[in-house]
């Protein structure tokens, strides 16, 4: 339930329905879904209920406007994306507001990935005009040898709720720029954020049918028509390891392009001859950034023996004093967990650390609400085989494990299937660059809490996925090359 004037009417003002070829309708049925407050577990607005056949009819529509848009100018397409990147700067009260409503994070963090997801829009506008192939002379000459880059297609992008603005914007922004359409399915705990951008970008100029997006409770049901239809060429996926899998194996048949941005288990590394403090305000934005709800989220402190007292101490006072409570409201620093199995995770791996002798230096339990709250938390002394360091968190928890030497600091860090983003700290630039180049991961933070931006390469190796959203590499993932064999 929306509580102020402001929050009705940003409610109020995103649409409802699916987008299919430029129109917006119910689902079949006029079927709706509820979305959720998590701070308060009321019913915030419906949004269409949509399946299989406005699925379809979705992709139907990013069929029929693919030839077209694949070739519109390119400065065209990046005009749009500049426009939509203006409209979403102009509207960031509002839009962040939105985000707070449907996902928790406080509206201070709304406003940082509003910013960051315009910044998306921004980059790939620039980035439409920048599109090139290459010509040459065959070694042994007699031929010339053009290249071409091309969208790959129709495109299906799937978006988790953690980041309901800014997953979509990385994957819609280098679509249009590269030329192809798309539908886009985001999660169904957050769709609002999505279909307001959704609205821009048709504000801006976008033709029909190069964005259509479909909302449901049923992601199995929603997506199956759009995975296995022939004509679908790409599949952009954000969201856990599991159904990144099975999703890959599913598309796998009709040999689609596939990005996959996964889970991770980030370990942060603070060495004897770190600074301390930096180290301390670099874990609180690694750990603390989205409740801890990010895939980027350090897992894992692993800090050396003889700082990881004054580490945790230190932490432990930074966590202990964050205010928490609904993100809308003046001064909060760490809103609720998504929903109930997400806090009941969080509380799980809690209470198994601690039988396994972990002790808390500060939380370590739930905070009374309707909301889904957990107190920030710092577990000392978690023993090897805790599950808290296994598994991804998604929850304000920061275990802290300790090493002696620099080779078991690294040995520890790659000990896990997944290998998103990894943060050292450490005064010794020698050791920084030697521990990034061994660091099994696809990014890594030195010195600093936080790598995302959206002139970077974003991505996971391991099990946290295939290619890169952002930076010069992110339109590739939309393109494919042509070669032309020239008698000259
Ligand atoms: P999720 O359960 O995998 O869901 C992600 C998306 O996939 C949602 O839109 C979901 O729809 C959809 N989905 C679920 N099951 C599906 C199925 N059988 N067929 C088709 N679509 C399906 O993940 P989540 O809990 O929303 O997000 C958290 C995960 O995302 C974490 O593991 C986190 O690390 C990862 N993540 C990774 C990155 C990255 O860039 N590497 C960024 C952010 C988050 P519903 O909402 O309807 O279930």
């Amino acid at each position: 339930m929306a509580t102020t004037s402001d929050e009705r009417r940003v409610l109020e003002a995103v649409p409802r329905g699916v987008l299919v070829g430029g129109e917006w309708g119910p689902a079949a049925g006029s079927a709706e879904l509820a979305v959720e407050d998590p701070s308060t577990g009321e019913e915030l607005a419906r949004v269409a209920d949509a399946g299989a056949g406005e699925a379809r009819a979705a992709l139907d529509a990013a069929v029929a406007a693919q030839p077209a848009w694949a070739t519109t100018p390119p400065r065209e397409r990046g005009e749009i994306l500049r426009r939509a990147f203006e409209a979403v700067t102009e509207r960031a009260d509002d839009l962040a507001l939105l985000m707070t409503l449907e996902m928790g994070k406080p509206v201070a963090e709304s406003r940082a990935e509003i910013a960051y997801g315009a910044d998306f829009l921004r980059w790939f506008s620039e980035e439409a005009v920048r599109i090139r192939g290459s010509w040459s002379v065959a070694p042994a000459g007699g031929s010339r040898l053009l290249t071409m880059r091309q969208p790959v297609g129709p495109a299906l992008l799937i978006t988790p709720w953690n980041f309901p603005m800014a997953m979509a914007a990385r994957k819609i922004g280098p679509a249009i720029a590269a030329g192809c359409t798309m539908v886009l399915k985001p999660a169904e705990q957050t769709p609002l954020s999505a279909l307001a951008l959704a609205a821009i970008l048709t504000e801006a100029g976008l033709p029909r049918g190069v964005l259509n997006v479909v909302t449901g409770s049923d992601p199995a049901a929603l997506t199956q028509p759009v995975l296995d239809d022939p004509r679908l060429r790409k599949l952009s996926f954000t969201g856990s390891t599991a159904v990144g899998r099975m999703l890959s194996e599913r598309v796998a048949g009709n040999l689609v392009h596939v990005s996959m941005e996964l889970g991770g288990n980030a370990p942060f590394l603070v060495f004897a001859d770190a600074d301390l403090e930096a180290a301390v305000e670099g874990a609180v934005v690694a750990k603390m950034r989205n409740t801890g709800e990010a895939c980027t989220s350090a897992n894992r402190f692993l800090v050396h023996e003889a700082r990881a007292g004054e580490f945790g101490r230190r932490l432990a006072e930074r966590l202990g004093a964050m205010r928490v409570g609904r993100g809308t409201d003046a001064g909060v620093e760490v809103g609720p967990l998504i929903d109930a199995p997400g806090r009941a995770k969080v509380e799980r791996l809690v209470a198994d650390a601690a039988a396994r002798g972990a002790s808390a230096l500060t939380g370590g339990h739930r905070v009374d609400g309707p909301g889904y709250f957990f107190a920030p938390t710092v577990l000392a002394g978690v023993p090897a085989g805790a599950a808290v360091l296994d598994e991804e968190i998604f929850g304000p928890v920061a275990p802290i494990t300790t090493f002696a030497t620099e080779d078991e600091a690294v040995a520890l860090a790659n000990a896990t299937e997944y290998g998103l983003v990894s943060y050292l700290f450490t005064r010794d630039l020698a050791r920084a660059l030697r521990v990034a180049e061994v660091l099994e991961s696809g990014m890594v933070g030195i010195n600093r809490g936080m790598v995302s931006n959206a002139a970077a390469p974003f991505g996971g190796v391991k099990q946290s996925g295939l290619g890169r959203e952002g930076g010069a590499e992110g339109i590739d993932a939309y393109l494919q090359t042509k070669y032309v064999a020239i008698d000259a």
